[in-house]
C-alpha cells in the first residue's frame, strides 16, 4: 500500500558531503573554520535553510540515516548519472576522488583539444567546490554544461544548481554559455533488448530558466560562508521550509521537543494561515482559537484534542452500508523503477507484483490468499489474472484503504485489454475505507494522520506494525522487490526478503479486516 507516493518520480537531494566526497568534515560544534568550503550540494542544502547547513558541515551525525527505499534511489540516480555518459562519446571520467588531484586532471582535460567531454570535472571559485556531471567542449573555446538528474523533468531546484555551476564555471575564466538539464524522458518505452540510453534521457535548454531564476548566487554564497563563521547552529524554526525541495535529514533533531499536537502536524491547513497561527504564538492544535475558521476536519481534530474522547459521527453505520461482511479485502504492492526492468515498461511507471486478500464469510469467518511474483518477468500479467481468478465470478465488495487499489487496477486494464471488462468490473466493487474514516472518526492517537498505519494501531487493541522485520511500509517493499527483479538480491536472501514482503503485504489487509470490525462495532 503506498500513500506517499508522489507520482512514482521521488528524487533526493545530492547525498550530504558528510558521505561523499568532502569539504568539510564534522568537526562538531564550535569548529568554524573561516577558510571552509562549500560542496555544490551544501550550497542548496543552505539556500534551504541556514541551520542545515550548518548541521552538515558540524553535526552530521544529527542527521537521520537514509532508510533503504532512499539508498535504492541514490544508486538509481548514480546509475542513471553514469549511463548518461553514453551521450559524449570519447568523453573522459575524472575519477580521482581527492579534489585537488582532480582539480589537476581537469585542468590537463581541458588544455587538451582532443578531449571532447570531461565526466566529474572539478572546479573551485570563491570557495565553492563542484564536480561537473558533463563539461562539453563546444567551438571557439566554449563549454556546455551538462547536469543529469533521474528525475523526469526539470525542477526549479535543478535550475538553482545549475546557476552555482554556472557561478563557479565562470570565477574560474570557463565560458559556459550552454546549459542543459539532461533528465529521464518517461515516454520512453523499453524494447525486447538491453536500455537504449540515447533514448532513455531528455537533454533541456535551460539556459534561459536559469538566467531567469531570482537567486543571486554570489550573494547566497556569501551568506552561506557568514554561517560557517558561527559558533553554533543558527536558530531556524521548522516550518513548510523544511520539505521544500527536499525533506530535509535534520527534521527528528529540530523537532525533537515539540508537543505531540503540534499545529504542524495539523493536516490540510494553508502554510499562510499556518504562519498566522505561529506568528500569534500558537504552538498547540488545542491553543487554536474557535473563531480561527478551520476546515471540517482540522476542526474535528482540535475539538478530539481538547476534549480527548474520540468522535463518531452518527452516520457512520450509513457510510458503512455496502462494505460487507461477506467482503473481501484488498492490498497491491507496487514498485517505480526509474530505470524499466521489462520490455513494454516506461520510466517510472507503476509496477505492481504482489497482492494480498483477505476474506471474511458473512458467519465471520476469514481466509487469505496473495500472490507475490517472482520478478524475472513483468509480473503485471500474472498480477492481473490471478487476482481475476481469486476474485471473479463474485459480486461483494472489495475493502481498500484508499484510490491507490482502484488506480492500479485501472492501469491493469489498460495494459491488458482482453482482462480488461473483468478488471473493471473488479474496480467496480471497491469500497474504500479511508473515506469512510476521514468523514466520521477520529480518535486521538491518530496523531493526525488517517493512514492506515495511525488508524488501525489506535482503534485496534494489540495491533500494530513494529514486530515486522526489515520491511514494514510500501517504500521498503518497493526497494526490496526492486532488488529482486533486478537480481541484485544475493540467492540466499531472496527467500527470506520474500517471506517478508508477504508478511507485511498480508498484516496491511488484515489491518484492513480488524479495523472494519471495529468501526461496526462503534456504530453498533
Ligand atoms: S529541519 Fe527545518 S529548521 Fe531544521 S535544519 Fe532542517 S530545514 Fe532547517
Amino acid at each position: 500500500m503506498r500513500l506517499d507516493v508522489d507520482g512514482g518520480q521521488r528524487e533526493l537531494p545530492p547525498r550530504p558531503a558528510a558521505r561523499a566526497s568532502v569539504a568539510l568534515g564534522s568537526q562538531g560544534a564550535g569548529a568554524c573554520p573561516v577558510t571552509a568550503r562549500l560542496s555544490k550540494s551544501k550550497v542548496l542544502a543552505g539556500q534551504q535553510c541556514s541551520r542545515r547547513l550548518w548541521f552538515t558541515c558540524f553535526a552530521s551525525e544529527l542527521a537521520a540515516p537514509p532508510d533503504a527505499g532512499q539508498d535504492a534511489i541514490f544508486e538509481t540516480g548514480a546509475k542513471i548519472g553514469r549511463k548518461a555518459h553514453d551521450l559524449f562519446p570519447g568523453g573522459v571520467l575524472v575519477d580521482e576522488q581527492d579534489f585537488g588531484r582532480a582539480l589537476t586532471r581537469t585542468r590537463a582535460l581541458v588544455a587538451d583539444p582532443t578531449v571532447p567531454a570531461i565526466f566529474e570535472a572539478a572546479f573551485e571559485h570563491d570557495r565553492v567546490r563542484i564536480r561537473v556531471d558533463v563539461l562539453e567542449r563546444l567551438a571557439d573555446g566554449e563549454w556546455g554544461l551538462r547536469e543529469v538528474k533521474s528525475s523526469g523533468g526539470v525542477k526549479d531546484v535543478h535550475l538553482d544548481d545549475v546557476a552555482v555551476q554556472q557561478y563557479v564555471l565562470e570565477g574560474v575564466g570557463l565560458k559556459a554559455p550552454s546549459l542543459e538539464l539532461i533528465h529521464v524522458y518517461t515516454r520512453y518505452v523499453r524494447g525486447a533488448g538491453p536500455i537504449d540510453w540515447r533514448l532513455f534521457f531528455r537533454r533541456a535548454n535551460v539556459a534561459a530558466a536559469v538566467g531567469a531564476r531570482p537567486v543571486q548566487v554570489p550573494a547566497l554564497v556569501a551568506g552561506l560562508h557568514q554561517t560557517l563563521t558561527l559558533a553554533e547552529a543558527p536558530i531556524v524554526e521548522p516550518s513548510p521550509h523544511c520539505w521544500t525541495p527536499y525533506g530535509c535529514e535534520f527534521w527528528g533533531h529540530c523537532t525533537r521537543d515539540k508537543p505531540e499536537d503540534w499545529i504542524l502536524h495539523l493536516p490540510r491547513v494553508q502554510a499562510a494561515r499556518m504562519e498566522a497561527l505561529r506568528a500569534a504564538g500558537v504552538e498547540r492544535i488545542t491553543e487554536i482559537p474557535d473563531d480561527f475558521g478551520l476546515g471540517a476536519i482540522p476542526a474535528r481534530i482540535r475539538a478530539v484534542l481538547q476534549s480527548g474522547r474520540e468522535f463518531v459521527s452518527p452516520q457512520l453505520g450509513s457510510a458503512l452500508e455496502g462494505f460487507g461482511p461477506p467482503a473481501f479485502y484488498l492490498d497491491f504492492e507496487t514498485m517505480n523503477p526509474a530505470i524499466p526492468l521489462y520490455p513494454g515498461t516506461r520510466p517510472y511507471e507503476r509496477i505492481p507484483f504482489q497482492w494480498s486478500l483477505h476474506r471474511v464469510d458473512r458467519d465471520g469467518g476469514v481466509t487469505h490468499r496473495e500472490l507475490l511474483a517472482d520478478g524475472r518477468s513483468d509480473p503485471r500479467r500474472v498480477v492481473a489474472e490471478g487476482l481475476v481468478t481469486a476474485l471473479g465470478g463474485n459480486t461483494d465488495p472489495i475493502v481498500v484503504y484508499s484510490s491507490f487499489e482502484s488506480s492500479v487496477l485501472n492501469d491493469l486494464a489498460a495494459a491488458f485489454p482482453d482482462l480488461a471488462p473483468e478488471i473493471q468490473a473488479i474496480r467496480g466493487r471497491l469500497r474504500d475505507l479511508l473515506r469512510v474514516v476521514q468523514a466520521h472518526v477520529y480518535h486521538p492517537d491518530f496523531r493526525c494522520s488517517f493512514s492506515l498505519k495511525s488508524v488501525a494501531p489506535a482503534l485496534v487493541p494489540g495491533f500494530g506494525y513494529d514486530d515486522l522485520e526489515a520491511i514494514a511500509d510500501g517504500g521498503q517493499a518497493s526497494a526490496a522487490f526492486a532488488r529482486i527483479a533486478a537480481g541484485t538480491c544475493p540467492p540466499d536472501e531472496d527467500a527470506q526478503v520474500r517471506a517478508q514482503l508477504l508478511a507485511y503485504c498480508e498484516r496491511d489487509t488484515l489491518a484492513l479486516v480488524k479495523l472494519h470490525q471495529v468501526l461496526r462495532r462503534l456504530c453498533g
